[in-house]
């Protein structure tokens, strides 16, 4: 079956994370969003583990699913449109900070365990290593290759992938305290590893560009920490619906792993170069033309994922490599709707048209994917248009770079103008 799965998310126990990511919402807004299998997020922190133990029951293979009393009440808030099963995976991110070499490394890793037994057994052995409880990410002064050997002696079908893979300062490959290849970071244990997570500020093409990441699937989630960020990144599986399922598929590269769903990477917030503070904004190769420094302060930039890539890149151009899966660029509807409207996207107008598309036509992902735009255009004629341009990749962006978001922008003054009247109707 089709499912869409967002792998990365937080609970309310991770720090700088709302306070409603908590069973009950995540299972309603998987529903308002589209999603089929959603990570749990933080299944380390005792309290979370508690209450997912508590909320949970086994639904299908290594699966859960709110209790049915739990779920009967929040399935009678959901727009009828957007009911649909929803299935939780265990996983957690795990923040490694260690000495390698002549560096501090600082790299963010998803764990997903196949059972409740299993995610206990990793628990105990985690806890003998630092604290568990002060934070729903446990940062733990542990090497990435011992904390992978402790992931694979849990259970067989235990399951590491690096997480935003390029983010400067807390990843795998990242500028500012990561490591140049898998092999550097995990040794003898790479093998284990098939999958990296690209992040925001990186596509799958962007990756292709690296003969060493050809065995590698590149998987994309929302690293949510709020339910409304829920599948701004997602992947789209054609598999069945049990743990197995989700993991086979990403490791086999046989069909069954369809495709990744992608913010457009000039959108993530560490694409391009610069400092925030200064308000300098670089491109890669205007970086290079000053050494490194930025023209305000001139002390060393942040160095985005653009130009970490082009420097570990041995291919001049994007090659998809052999059963990789493809992709697709996706913008939130709130950010669409809140161009046609010309109000922030987390304005009261923007959720109130929100709400009205979602009880009409379904959840946000078949609005923005799949609807067809005929239908579409009959009561909301700019967003119709607006959606148009998101799928033909027809977009303009102001790229992101050191912790700032990218600014997107899908209308002209023009088109505004020219559907002002049929804008007012949509609204
Ligand atoms: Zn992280
Ligand atoms: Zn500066």
């Amino acid at each position: 079956m089709r499912i869409v799965a967002d792998l990365h998310i937080h609970s309310y126990l991770s720090r700088a994370c709302s306070p409603q990511l908590r069973p009950e919402n995540l299972y309603e807004w998987c529903q308002l969003k589209g999603i089929t299998a959603l990570a749990t997020g933080d299944f380390t922190h005792p309290k979370w583990f508690s209450e997912l133990t508590e909320t949970l029951v086994e639904a299908d293979p290594g699966l859960f699913t709110l209790k049915p009393d739990r779920a009967k009440a929040v399935d009678e808030r959901v727009f009828p449109a957007c009911r649909a099963p929803v299935r939780f995976v265990l996983g957690v991110e795990i923040s490694c900070i260690y000495k390698k070499g002549p560096r501090v490394r600082k790299v963010h890793h998803l764990v997903f365990m196949p059972s409740l037994e299993a995610a206990e057994r990793f628990n105990t052995s985690l806890a003998k290593i630092g604290n568990l409880r002060s934070d729903g990410r446990p940062i733990l002064g542990l090497d990435s290759r011992n904390l992978l050997e402790l992931v694979l002696k849990a259970d067989p079908q235990a399951v590491l992938i690096p997480a935003h893979a390029w983010t400067p300062h807390f990843a795998v490959f990242g500028s500012e305290s990561g490591f140049d290849s898998l092999e550097e970071c995990f040794e003898d244990l790479t093998p284990h590893i098939f999958a990296i997570e690209t992040g925001l500020s990186s596509d799958p093409a962007m990756n292709w560009r690296l003969s060493a990441l050809d065995g590698i699937t590149l998987i994309s989630n929302s690293d949510a920490h709020s339910p409304e960020k829920l599948a701004r990144e997602a992947n789209l599986f054609d598999t069945d619906l049990s743990y197995r399922g989700i993991f086979d598929a990403i490791k086999a590269r046989d069909g069954r792993f369809v495709k990744t769903l992608e913010f457009f990477p000039e959108e993530g917030k560490y694409h391009v170069d610069g400092h925030r503070n200064c308000r300098t904004r670089l491109d890669p190769k205007e970086t290079l033309r000053r050494n490194g420094l930025c023209p305000v302060c001139n002390k060393p930039v942040t160095v985005g994922v653009l130009h970490r890539v082009e420097r570990l890149a041995d291919r001049p151009e994007a090659i998809r490599p052999s059963g990789a899966p493809h992709f697709e660029n996706l913008i939130p509807l709130k950010e669409v709707l809140s161009e046609v409207l010309r109000v922030g996207p987390s304005s009261v107008k923007v959720a109130a048209l929100y709400r009205r598309l979602l009880e009409s036509f379904g959840n946000e992902l078949f609005i923005l994917r799949e609807l067809s735009l005929a239908r579409l255009e009959r009561d909301h004629p700019t967003v119709a248009l607006a959606v148009d341009r998101m799928r033909r990749g027809k977009v303009r962006i102001d790229a992101g770079y050191d912790g700032e978001y990218g600014t997107i922008s899908l209308l002209s003054e023009e088109d505004l103008a020219s559907k002002r009247q049929m804008a007012l109707f949509d609204a």
